[in-house]
């Protein structure tokens, strides 16, 4: 099933497909599914501009909730904008979740720095957990009433809507540092015994915070020396970096029917987005209607037949 998945799409988008959603096993000597690692975008640049990016204007739409303009201005009150390069890439790749709506609550920051922020955040939330298929899912309240209005319209269509896994929806901080690592640890003993790193530098970044290897590991992408598992191109295409998955957020969910236009036509009406370019089982719940989603500042990029809202900043 996948493989036939991937063929049928441009193979541009598949690329960062991993970004939010895969997450690998971490018992040992797993191999992932070829697919879902193919490094078969190492082109992503020229999928981003083969992409057609629709630039819609900024101009007010009478359903939007607030009357400010641009991705930045409808941001949360409080938001901590990123002061630094990373922070903006993270903000530019996964930051439509941050303008979710209908009664749900974004991060008011980019990056959740441990498992206990990411705790703090997620145990003040009007949450939910439900069975939607045979897994039992946590999502924000909100976000989970779109999607079980998602699964009877499905339903109603004589179609399903239901999880890829067990961990589809919420995610903890320490799943998300454990994917990380299964990337880092290997680059690092392959750029250092091909003398691209100093053993030193390889220890210290190890023995670093995560959150302050994210900077490191992107600072030695800038320089060529990549980190996705297969070291051609930037680790983000191949992992969010810990503490940034929108699925700490309860605001994700990983649709196993994603490649169903009228499922993800569906999802769209109840809520649910696609929001990160190459992650395609993924969807965010932002909780307007897709009309809105101009006048919050996201734009909308088309590529093999599916529509991803991304931040135009
Ligand atoms: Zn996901």
């Amino acid at each position: 099933m996948k493989n036939r998945l991937l063929v049928a799409l441009a193979p541009a988008i598949v690329s960062g497909m991993l970004t939010g959603c895969w997450k690998e096993p971490t018992r040992p000597n797993y191999d992932p599914p070829t697919n879902y690692r193919t490094e078969a975008a190492a082109n992503r640049t020229n999928a981003d501009r083969e992409m057609n990016t629709n630039k819609t204007n900024n101009a007010n739409s009478a359903e939007t909730e607030k009357t400010k303009t641009g991705f930045k201005a409808n941001l949360p009150d409080g938001f901590e904008q990123p002061a630094d390069d990373v922070g903006t890439k993270l903000l530019r790749e996964y930051g439509a979740v941050f303008l979710a709506r209908g009664g749900v609550t974004p991060p008011k920051k980019v990056v959740f720095r441990n498992e206990s922020e990411v705790a703090a955040f997620q145990s003040a939330l009007k949450r939910r957990r439900e069975m939607i298929g045979s897994f039992s899912m946590e999502l924000q309240a909100a976000a989970m009433d779109g999607l079980q209005n998602a699964v009877k319209a499905a339903a109603a269509a004589g179609q399903k809507i239901t999880p890829r896994g067990a961990d589809s929806a919420k995610r903890t901080y320490s799943e998300t540092v454990g994917l990380w690592n299964s990337r880092v640890d290997p680059a690092l003993k392959h750029w250092t015994a091909k003398g691209k790193i100093s053993q030193a530098d390889a220890d210290r970044i190890k023995a670093m915070a995560t959150f302050d290897q994210v900077t490191e590991v992107l600072k030695l992408e800038e320089k060529g020396i990549f980190f996705a598992k297969d070291l051609s191109k930037s680790i983000i295409y191949s992992v969010a970096p810990p503490g940034t998955s929108q699925h700490l957020s309860l605001l994700a969910f990983d649709c196993e029917q994603h490649d169903n236009a009228a499922i993800r036509s569906i999802m769209a009406e109840n809520g649910w987005f696609q929001t990160v370019a190459s992650d395609l089982p993924h969807f965010t719940f932002l909780g307007v209607k897709e009309s809105e989603l101009p006048g919050l500042g996201l734009k909308k990029l088309s590529s093999g037949g599916r529509n991803f809202w991304v931040p135009d900043m």
